[in-house]
């Protein structure tokens, strides 16, 4: 008897263990996504938010503080949070619109990651009216995947308010909020990053398009889905966001 509660002692205090190396794995990611969002202009001040579902709970996530920048994330202020927006752990500053990311979570089960930032030419393209066309490649990745929510420039706030932000992503990737940002959902945090960093690419070659005026037709529905379906295959968001994570490395 007494054996096999020493067993079960040591089971239990290698599975806390496995837990704790799970957790800080995805925190060291997210460290590492605050710094690449920055090195590729998605910074606000200190605006901008990150989080990850615990590997371990999809009922907790791990999210960004307010009052530091996206490059700031450390493993001491990252904030562990319910799916209600209440913080279950840590003791710095949440953020307001933490119910942007519970209500996705909520909505999303197959959304692991989740990404509001700034970036200038997808607020100006939001500000049109117009949605994203497939200008370029990066437009092939958000191709009948981009939502628009419409309601307020203002932050958003409120349980309800983040239930209209999910409802605009639908089964879609990510959401241009309008006049005000982007919202990018991923099931990895690579393809989260990646898929910020693209849309803001996507938003900047149409704008020029656009302003050079009388733009020629986007390719076929077919040929668009054919490249669409080649740059959502997982390994490509993991190349990239790897790429970018040892260019910030190098860089520092
Ligand atoms: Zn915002």
């Amino acid at each position: 008897m007494a054996k096999s509660k020493s067993a079960n002692a040591r089971f239990s205090r290698g599975n806390r263990v496995a837990k704790q190396a799970a957790h800080r794995a995805v925190k060291e990611q997210l460290i590492m996504a605050g710094k690449v969002l920055v090195a590729e202009g998605q910074d606000d001040f200190t605006r901008g938010h990150i989080s990850f579902r615990l590997p371990d709970n999809p009922n907790l996530f791990f999210m960004k503080a307010h009052s530091i920048g996206l490059d700031e994330i450390t493993m001491q202020n990252i904030l562990t949070i319910d799916l209600d927006g209440n913080v279950v752990a840590g003791s710095a500053r949440r953020h307001s619109e933490v119910y942007i990311h519970s209500e996705i979570f909520k909505a999303r089960p197959d959304v692991n990651c989740v990404i509001h930032t700034h970036p200038t030419y997808s607020i100006a393209l939001s500000a049109t009216g117009r949605t994203l066309k497939c200008y370029s490649q990066p437009g092939a990745l958000f191709y009948d995947g981009l939502g628009t929510y419409t309601d307020t420039i203002n932050l958003i706030r409120t349980h309800a308010m983040g239930a209209g932000v999910a409802r605009a992503l639908g089964q879609g990737r990510a959401v241009l909020l309008k006049n005000h940002g982007v919202v990018v959902t991923g099931a990895t945090i690579a393809e989260a990053v990646i898929g910020t960093i693209m849309v803001e690419n996507g938003a900047r070659v149409q704008l020029l398009v656009e302003a050079a005026g009388d733009p020629a037709p986007e390719f076929s529905r077919a040929d668009i889905e054919k490249l669409k379906a080649d740059i959502t295959q997982p390994e490509q968001f993991t190349i990239n966001f790897d790429y970018l994570v040892r260019r910030v490395k190098r860089r520092r």
